[in-house]
């Protein structure tokens, strides 16, 4: 299984991924990091932008936060961008800029949990390591036929110790991305190709498209916030979050009393968590909190701003 899956990989892997091509363990931190819930094309042109805006780890942890939180825009969850950040500084300052090669020492630094940990000994040091991605955990799922729920504690150990098993003894880089290209490219959530597949001789999934299965989901909970939107002088006014969520970000300031529907002015909705936000804007008729800074239209281009207030932004500016 090894053997035609190594080969496999060597004709049809992703070799062009830019954090694939001699890849620095800097690289592979990077990379790891944007792709926690962000997906492979999106990340690929922001992670040439962030290797030229900060090419070391050590100019990475010498960049201000403001400035770190802003090569992050777009790319959400921005608390990654801040531990990303604070990990750097760890690195340089307590591990002679190098990031370290074993698991306890990985897991004891800011940000980096067991998966990351695992991923950083595959990619950077060619450690064989189950790394336990949503494509890896989907080809193993199906070659061993585990109808558990993946997210189940039951799932969770079967998934563990099939990949243990499958672990070869060397190559850790390529097996870990070859299961992950598998998965990508050939054995996908919907219509897996098995007929192309190098692990069809012995793979054990009786119906694959229904594996992997997942326990149900919670419900999604709708929720409606109104915010405003202060502009003068050709600036608009925003507030610098203080919420777990988007801490340290700009965004619309909330009313703090239900404002004249006269004054509203459109509205936008976005998913946080199980969470659907309908965020309702209103014309804000004076400045009342200090805590409002004024932007230009040309400063609001680089400011850290999150994604659904920025949508706001750009659509409230149409009425303007
Ligand atoms: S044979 Fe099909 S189900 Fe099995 S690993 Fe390959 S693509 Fe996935």
């Amino acid at each position: 299984m090894q053997h035609e899956l190594l080969k496999w990989f060597r004709k049809y892997g992703r070799h062009d991924l830019p954090w694939r091509q001699s890849p620095t363990p800097y690289d592979v931190l990077v990379s790891e990091f944007m792709l926690q819930q962000t997906t492979v094309a999106t990340i690929i042109p922001r992670f040439q932008e962030w290797m030229k805006r900060f090419p070391t780890l050590k100019a990475l942890s010498r960049a201000s936060e403001a400035d770190v939180l802003s090569a992050w825009q777009g790319l959400g969850y921005y608390a990654r961008a801040r531990r990303l950040h604070q990990v750097a500084q760890v690195i340089v300052s307590n591990h002679q800029e190098k990031i370290p090669q074993d698991l306890e020492t990985l897991l004891t630094l800011p940000g980096i949990g067991p998966y990351t940990a695992a991923a950083l000994l595959a990619f950077a040091f060619d450690q064989p390591t189950v790394v336990l991605d949503t494509n890896i955990v989907r080809v193993i799922a199906r070659f061993h036929n585990i109808t558990e729920p993946i997210d189940s504690k039951k799932g969770k150990e079967q998934i563990a110790e099939a990949a243990h098993k499958m672990l070869p003894k060397k190559n850790g880089y390529a097996f870990a991305s070859a299961l992950m290209d598998l998965g990508a490219a050939i054995c996908t959530a919907s219509n897996p190709q098995c007929n192309l597949c190098p692990l069809s001789a012995n793979c054990l999934a009786e119906n694959p498209a229904s594996l992997p299965r997942k326990k149900p989901k919670p419900s999604i909970t709708q929720k409606k916030e109104s915010r405003l939107f202060y502009q003068e002088d050709h600036c608009i006014y925003l507030e610098q979050s203080t919420g777990s969520h988007w801490k340290g970000l700009w965004i619309l300031p909330l009313a703090r009393t239900i404002p004249s529907h006269k004054n509203f002015l459109t509205s936008i909705t976005y998913p946080i968590t199980r969470y659907r936000i309908t965020m309702k804007l209103y014309r804000g008729t004076d400045i009342p909190s200090k805590n409002l800074h004024p932007f230009s239209k040309e400063e609001l281009q680089t400011l850290a701003i999150p994604s659904p207030h920025r949508r706001a932004i750009e659509k409230l500016q149409l009425f303007f």
